[in-house]
């Protein structure tokens, strides 16, 4: 049961190294507890799509936020994106708590987004095909953020708790 179970850790590991979704994080005081944290939620939020992450913890947020998502136009081959670049910017003068919430609260968007239900189109957001006027809302009222609000807590929860390391003898197999 134990060598199955490593197995199955091992095979967990390797998925792990070989995910398509290419992720960059910039500016973070504590890049592997991040990087750590975004491989787990994009496995909890069944992201498996070849798109770039950049995740950038910077001085520089607009408008006092504490973090943003958004999608950044890139190379496009006969009119059709290679690869879906998404942006998020997190505020680097967070405590480590508020920004490993932030950080679950934002994939949460990157997911609405993969699967299509979020899209952004200049001055409108697309929400499973219906048009909003993103300056015009309240921005905790609207769906996308409800959803996200609704779902931050748990995500940030599972997905900072620590990795499990087994203990050495349970490695040992005769
Ligand atoms: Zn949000």
């Amino acid at each position: 049961m134990k060598s199955l179970l490593l197995l199955a850790l091992v095979i967990f590991a390797m998925n792990d190294t070989f995910a398509q979704p290419v992720i960059k994080v910039r500016g973070s005081e504590d890049s592997v507890a991040h990087l750590s944290q975004i491989i787990k939620c994009l496995d909890y939020l069944d992201i498996r799509e070849n798109i770039c992450l950049n995740v950038y913890f910077s001085s520089h947020l607009s408008n006092q936020l504490d973090g943003t998502t958004y999608v950044q136009p890139a190379p496009a081959l006969n009119g059709r994106q290679l690869v879906k670049v998404i942006v998020i910017r997190i505020a680097s003068s967070l405590t480590k708590e508020k920004q490993s919430l932030v950080l679950a609260h934002e994939m949460i968007h990157v997911g609405q987004i993969i699967r299509g239900e979020l899209e952004f189109d200049k001055q409108q957001v697309i929400w499973k095909g219906r048009k909003y006027l993103d300056r015009l809302l309240e921005p905790r009222r609207t769906p996308w953020e409800l959803e996200a609000y609704r779902q931050d807590r748990a995500l940030a929860a599972i997905s900072t708790l620590p990795t499990v390391t087994l203990p050495m003898a349970s490695h040992t197999a005769y």
